[in-house]
């Protein structure tokens, strides 16, 4: 018999389950996808990993997360098309390489002890394709033995020379709608390498990102320049002073052939890279300028050099000016050096005399007499209202940006500031900006805003201006605006990550598209460049189409009837091609001419990517979002028609082992297929989709995953259980008992019941790939089910053919709900319960049934948990030993009293306990209620405090008998009350002959049974 105690501790074989199902799955080319007419088709892709390293924990969960998507639409019955490729292109696996030829030690510990990679392996290395190639087949294996559920025939790389013709057309393509520009542009920049970088260049994966500064001349009496770097040219008017350090090295320059400047030797070095010509002259210590005069260009005032120990050297120009009435830094800082001039014996006769000016006035830290004469500034204000003690305070930096922020949208310029006045500081300080840009008064400086960015070379980056190069245009007015047109029509999943993709799409500007090095596709328009790896991999989904198509070098099959290009045909291909399968351009016997294939295998890819296109869904992690994702958009609207624009995007937070980042320092670094081997790749998969929400950082720990393989130990037992049960009652049960003619008892209704409203929850779930929740329900919440229903038959010692039935059914459903997330378990356990299909994908997923929703034994069984719960409570707080219980449930007055308030509630929205006693005591059938308030206050609270569902369970059951199902469990209440020998006798209220010697019974309410223990 099913039994809770009757563990039967089989070892799973995981392993042996895994490779059963990976032959099958390969033998029966499940997973491989073409053109049905008769099914609607759903396309999915995720990034394409890059091979200079095997796949880890921390890369699985995007890809597990669009495999379980690809799955559960294959059973929900679409004809689903995953495909996968290996992104080559780039500067990592050449970098990687050199590395490995250098005998960089750290590189080559790696490979050995965190990788396993054998050492003959790690000897080819010095060949990058050997690196590419190496990873990319481990990568592969580590998918299979994940189960990811992909059609393998349409694996390429990104160096095969189709998809460099490929996109040579892409570039083709944009440059005629003229998005490829020529010019002068910052990018981030490697001065060891000489190559443009972006996020995957640099260590960390870091963007470069990068913030136009003003630079603010201010000169010495010596005709020397002395520039400032500032991200607010409108504080201008309000300057004091400039701030040096007196222990840093500057350098005098001869800037472009007509300026001399003073700046840090850090800032003649940027300058350079900002196409300055830079001569450096001399060096001269800050402190020697300590002290001295600079007339500022606007107000032509002569303001001091203060020294400051807090400027960097590096940041800007190496010397800043000092805002004192805006900037609670400067203001502090003056504060500081009034207390501690006299303690430095170098600047001894230093006079520190500066009163702040209030240039920018608004509600809240503008104050002013009469006179208009400021009494105390912004930034002195708001320095007392964070309590700020010295420079050190962290309380300045957020002192710092609320005043900024407030200033830059309520603030407006005063009297001081002369024709700006009155004008918001949001407009004048694009004005400002470029009158003294244009005036010669300042210039414009690109830094890094988040530096320290290294390359992978390990080199620091700069920001460089790159002259007559090539950039993809992502700050075209139209382009944007067809962006966005394409972004507000797409689902974006989970939706509160759209705003970010609004602001990317709005920001993003010219972006240099290709580098000196690096393996991938030669710029068509200037082949001394390759194109770079974030632009190479935009638009390549539509490409898995066409890779279908190719023969590998193998295969010199040379049947007609195969429509295939082969390998060596290629070079005929060019641009009519593609015009014409992704674009329909053209004419096909042209096209067929010129490339040298037949009409009709030009009709058929053609015909394969209009039905597989547009794509369905595309998922990422959620640190491409600001550069893959949005290119992504960009490039579909620009090249392909609307109705081929993109449908969704999937975006996923990361993945942090025991809580920590994962990283090579911490050696938390954990290989896929090492862990698989370990725990087994259905434990892994769970344990990656069921712990966080979907932005959220999955946080992968040892005993998660234990804990989940032995849930899912306990579902391949259960269904070994089973099996035993069913086999007892032999194999024609299924069809010869149809459940709603049988006998069915209460439990086993209550089940099959339970189980529709799991359906429907987890479907509604999976459509928002809220995947997080549909686990949770399928393996914990379906779990206390069936948890319950086990209790209930073993109380009433059930031993009948319905027992099989109903748990056929439960058991049949759940494991197709858990198919899409573990794939290798579902397959086993289906196929142990004797399931139909070959495989559980063509059993589809769930549909509800509504014949075996029954709202009374949802009530019943839970008026017997609910019982179970108050009893044990009142055992617990009076201690008693029970030898009879007595149940006594409610009069039928109260019951149709009961009824009343729940429309009240729910038809009039009616809970006021007033309003409702008032149409209580109208109606003259209630009317005896104004004697029992309490009771009617009691019966409102009852209802208030059940969940909804209950509620409206409730409200459509006209009459519930709660004595039925009360004598039903009699045995059940009996064990759980700690005495099997207790005796249980269930009463109504309304019974005149019962045994009730404390008068209990009139305390009973619907749904609420009285009780007394004896
Ligand atoms: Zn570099």
């Amino acid at each position: 018999m099913i039994n809770n105690n009757n563990n039967n501790n089989n070892k799973i074989n995981w392993s042996l389950i895994e490779e059963k199902w990976r032959y099958r799955w390969d033998e029966q080319q499940i997973f491989n996808s073409d053109p049905d007419f008769s099914k609607e088709k759903y396309f999915i892709t995720v990034a394409y990993p890059y091979p200079n390293s095997p796949q880890h924990i921390g890369h699985g969960r995007t890809y597990t997360l669009a495999d379980a998507h690809a799955r559960y639409m294959r059973m929900k019955g679409y004809n689903v098309l995953f495909p996968m490729g290996f992104h080559y292109t780039g500067t990592p696996i050449l970098g990687m390489s050199r590395r490995i030829a250098s005998g960089d030690k750290e590189l080559l510990e790696t490979f050995q002890y965190i990788y396993h990679v054998s050492e003959d392996a790690i000897k080819s290395f010095v060949e990058p394709i050997k690196i590419a190639s190496y990873f990319h087949n481990e990568i592969k294996l580590g998918m299979k033995e994940m189960g990811y559920s992909i059609d393998w025939r349409r694996e390429f790389t990104t160096i095969d020379k189709l998809y460099s013709k490929f996109i040579s057309w892409q570039f083709n393509t944009l440059r005629k709608k003229g998005l490829i520009v020529q010019g002068s542009h910052p990018v981030g920049w490697c001065p060891k390498d000489q190559n443009p970088v972006s996020q995957h260049d640099t260590i960390g994966d870091v963007e470069p990102d990068f913030n136009e500064y003003i630079l603010i001349k201010f000169k010495l009496d010596d005709g020397y320049i002395i520039p400032t770097a500032t991200l607010r040219p409108e504080t201008i008017y309000g300057v004091t002073n400039l701030w040096v350090n007196p222990n840093v090295e500057y350098v005098r320059i001869q800037i472009d052939n007509n300026e001399r400047w003073i700046v840090s030797k850090e800032a003649a070095r940027k300058l350079e890279f900002l196409n300055h010509k830079v001569a450096i002259k001399s060096s001269i210590y800050g402190k020697e300028i300590v002290g001295k005069y600079v007339e500022d260009p606007i107000r032509k005032d002569s303001i001091p050099l203060y020294p400051a120990s807090f400027v960097e050297s590096n940041n800007g120009t190496g010397i800043v000016m000092s805002v004192p009435g805006h900037a609670p830094y400067d203001f502090q800082a003056i504060e500081d050096l009034k207390k501690n001039v006299s303690l430095h014996n170098e600047f001894v006769g230093l006079k520190v005399d500066v009163t702040p000016i209030t240039i920018i006035g608004s509600d809240d830290y503008y104050y002013a007499d009469v006179n208009d004469s400021i009494l105390i500034s912004p930034a002195a204000k708001i320095i007392s209202k964070f309590k700020v003690k010295d420079q050190e305070d962290p309380q300045l930096e957020k002192a710092t940006n609320e005043l900024y922020s407030h200033e830059y949208y309520k603030g407006k310029m005063l009297q001081n500031t002369g024709k700006y006045v009155g004008m918001p500081v949001s407009v004048a300080k694009d004005m400002i900006k470029n009158e003294i840009v244009s005036n010669g008064v300042a210039e414009i400086m690109f830094e890094l805003i988040n530096k320290p960015v290294r390359c992978r070379c390990g080199t620091e980056c700069v920001v460089k201006i790159l002259n007559d190069q090539w950039f993809i245009n992502y700050g075209d007015k139209n382009w944007k605006k067809l962006a966005h047109e394409c972004l507000n029509k797409m689902d974006i999943v989970p939706e509160e990550i759209r705003q970010e993709f609004n602001y990317v799409i709005d920001w993003l500007r010219e972006r240099a598209c290709a580098r000196k090095s690096g393996l991938g596709t030669k710029l068509p328009l200037d082949e001394d460049w390759i194109i770079e790896s974030l632009s190479d991999s935009v638009i390549y989904m539509s490409y898995y189409i066409v890779a279908k198509y190719i023969t590998n070098n193998n295969s010199i099959s040379e049947d007609s009837s195969k429509l295939m290009i082969h390998v060596n045909n290629v070079d005929a291909l060019n641009d009519s091609f593609f015009d014409y399968i992704l674009l329909g351009n053209g004419d096909v016997r042209q096209v067929a001419a010129e490339c040298n294939i037949s009409i009709s295998l030009i009709e058929a890819i053609r015909n394969e990517f209009s039905y597989f296109y547009p794509l369905d869904a595309r998922h990422s992690g959620r640190d491409l979002v600001q550069n893959h994702l949005s290119f992504f958009i960009f490039n579909h609207v620009a090249i392909f028609a609307r109705e081929n624009w993109p449908r969704k995007i999937v975006v996923n937070g990361s993945v942090l082992m025991e809580g920590k980042k994962m990283s090579k320092s911490l050696g938390n670094i954990i290989p896929l297929r090492a862990a698989i081997k370990e725990y087994s790749a259905d434990a892994i998969r769970l344990a990656m989709l069921s712990s966080a929400e979907l932005l959220q950082d999955a946080d992968f720990s040892f005993d998660a995953i234990k804990g989940i393989r032995s849930k899912l130990d306990d579902i391949y037992d259960i269904a070994l259980e089973y099996s035993m049960v069913k086999s007892k009652f032999g194999s024609s049960l299924f069809s010869s008992i149809i459940l709603s003619e049988a006998k069915t008892e209460i439990e086993d209704r209550w089940l099959l019941s339970r189980l529709q409203n799991h359906i429907t929850d987890i479907t509604a779930s999976m459509d928002n790939l809220r995947v997080r929740k549909a686990l949770h329900d399928i393996l914990y919440l379906l779990d206390q089910d069936l948890q319950w229903y086990r209790k209930r038959i073993t109380a009433k010692n059930r031993d009948d053919s319905l027992i099989a039935v109903t748990l056929s059914i439960f058991l049949d459903n759940r494991i197709r709900m858990l198919a899409p997330f573990a794939p290798f378990i579902s397959e086993e356990v289906w196929e142990i319960i004797g399931g139909k299909y070959d495989s559980i994908i063509f059993a589809g997923w769930p549909i509800v049934d509504e014949d075996k929703r029954d709202p009374v034994a949802e009530e019943s069984e839970q008026l017997i948990i609910n019982l179970i719960s108050d009893l044990q409570n009142i055992l617990k707080v009076t201690k008693i030993s029970p030898t009879k219980i007595i149940i006594y449930t409610s009069a039928r007055w109260k019951q149709q009293i009961y009824q009343k308030i729940l429309e009240y509630i729910l038809l009039e929205n009616k809970t006021n306990f007033g309003d409702i006693m008032k149409e209580l005591v109208k109606d003259p059938e209630t009317a005896k209620v104004k004697n029992d308030p309490k009771l009617i206050r009691n019966m409102i609270e009852d209802i208030l405090s059940d969940p909804i569902e209950a509620r409206n369970r409730r409200l459509k059951l006209t009459f519930f008998d709660e004595i039925f199902p009360l004598n039903d469990a009699k045995k059940l209440l009996s064990l759980e009350s700690g005495n099997a020998q207790t005796e249980i006798i269930v009463h109504s209220e309304d019974e005149i002959q019962k045994y009730d010697p404390r008068e209990k019974s009139k305390y009973s309410r619907p749904f609420k049974p009285a009780i007394y223990i004896e």
